[in-house]
């Protein structure tokens, strides 16, 4: 029997080495004996999108399409919310939802998906779920770095042959890079889509700087209406405008692997669930391939679903906020709450929300890195990125 190359180069698993250095996002990869395949898989070190999503979906994306550039490979698209939803989810539970059917009804042996530690609510803790109670206990967005892929060694001492994994963009790109090499008959993956993710030492100063009462905070999302809402303990809910974020502070909040990260809405994954392109409250679904479709049927009786829909024109809020968030403009609160109610009035609506954010994003994540990493630039940045990127005028 042959060994593969990892396993016998197992003397390479060094537990604190991390060949993208600072841009590394701490998947998890690397504290595997997969670091083996480090220089090929690692997304920040080989960028490789449109060659896994011809692996992962049967084509990339198509460049004559704008659709594609932004919302990546996809054969549907649609808002979805769960008829009832699960209590304590980060929206309505879809993603717990799906993990749970594919385990009931036989799918899947386990599911790759991350719990806190029971010392604190936010500190990521990747397992690998054999029940509907572990894939629940892992509900709620965890909103720092996970090394979700730590647990790679895990599946294959424990011979499970189908798999499903939760994860964002670089874990996913890092997955689909050694899927092969996982002795899997079958792997499904639910994707989430991701932006400006901290440590956990980031999100205490996120935390700390942007809401009244730091310690409290179990959930928080940047909402469709341009507002972070923060949940309480006690259920109570605070809204804080993001033209009001102290971003002078806040600048070096975001992990460099996120502030040069061009894979916003999941790219390989075979199904995405998100927010942004979906109308306020709603669920935003993503189904790049039949995989995908497979495992939305799964739970389509349990979903009220509407077409998703465009409104606005997002061009000049975007170049206004690039010199904004460049020079660091905090706004006072009652400048910032009254441009959150105009914008959310006459501003970008649904799919035209989701494409101000991912421009926004972009074009700060190509000046980062253009800045920071030069020398990365040309073969990092996708071409979908730059095309996205060059719609808009940049600083030096
Ligand atoms: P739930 O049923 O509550 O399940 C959440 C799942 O997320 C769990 O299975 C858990 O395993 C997984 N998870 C939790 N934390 C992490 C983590 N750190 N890394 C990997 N997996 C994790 N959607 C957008 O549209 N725009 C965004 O900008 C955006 N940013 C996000 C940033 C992060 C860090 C994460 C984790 C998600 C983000 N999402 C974003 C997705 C969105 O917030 C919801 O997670 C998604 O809509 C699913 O909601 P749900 O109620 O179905 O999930
Ligand atoms: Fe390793 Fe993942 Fe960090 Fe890349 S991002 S260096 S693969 S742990």
């Amino acid at each position: 029997m042959t060994v593969a190359p990892h396993k016998k180069a197992k003397a390479l698993k060094p537990n604190s080495r991390r060949p993208a250095k600072e841009l590394c996002s701490e998947c998890g990869l690397c504290d595997t004996y997969y670091i083996h395949y480090v220089k090929e898989a690692c997304a920040f070190l080989n960028q490789q999108i449109a060659e896994l999503e011809q692996q992962a979906h049967g084509r990339s994306r198509d460049l004559n399409k704008e659709d594609d550039w932004y919302f990546g490979v996809h054969q549907d698209m649609m808002a979805a919310q769960k008829k009832q939803p699960i209590e304590g989810a980060q929206w309505t539970g879809i993603v717990s939802t799906i993990a749970c059917e594919m385990l009931n009804r036989g799918l899947v042996e386990g599911v790759v998906c991350v719990q806190n530690t029971e010392q604190d609510r936010f500190q990521p803790m990747p397992v690998i779920a054999r029940t509907p109670e572990e894939v629940l206990a892992a509900k709620v967005n965890k909103p720092t770095l996970s090394p979700n892929l730590s647990v790679l060694e895990e599946i294959e001492r424990s011979q499970m042959k189908r798999l499903l994994v939760i994860g964002v963009g670089c874990q996913i790109q890092a997955l689909r890079a050694v899927e092969k090499e996982l002795g899997l008959e079958k792997l499904y993956v639910l994707g989430t889509p991701c932006v400006d993710n901290v440590t956990r030492a980031g999100l205490q100063k996120f935390l700390e700087t942007t809401s009244k009462s730091p310690d409290t905070v179990v959930h928080y999302e940047f909402m469709q209406d341009f507002r972070v809402h923060f949940k309480h303990e006690d259920g109570s809910l605070e809204k804080v405008p993001f033209f009001g974020l102290k971003t002078n502070q806040l600048k070096d909040v975001f992990a460099p692997s996120c502030m040069s990260c061009f894979d916003y809405v999941n790219s390989l994954a075979d199904l995405v669930v998100g927010y942004m392109g979906a109308p306020f409250g709603w669920q935003w679904i993503v189904v790049r391939n039949q995989t995908g479709q497979e495992m939305l049927d799964l739970v389509q009786d349990q979903l009220n679903t509407q077409p998703v829909t465009s409104e606005g024109n997002r061009k000049q809020a975007v170049q206004n906020s690039i010199p904004a968030y460049d020079q660091g403009v905090t706004l006072p609160m009652w400048a910032a709450k009254l441009m959150g109610v105009v914008i959310e009035k006459i501003g970008p609506k649904g799919l035209e929300y989701a494409r101000f954010s991912i421009d926004s994003h972009f074009t700060r994540n190509y000046l980062y890195l253009k800045r920071n990493h030069p020398q990365k630039l040309d073969d990092h940045v996708p071409e979908y990125a730059q095309k996205i990127v060059e719609q808009y005028k940049l600083p030096q």
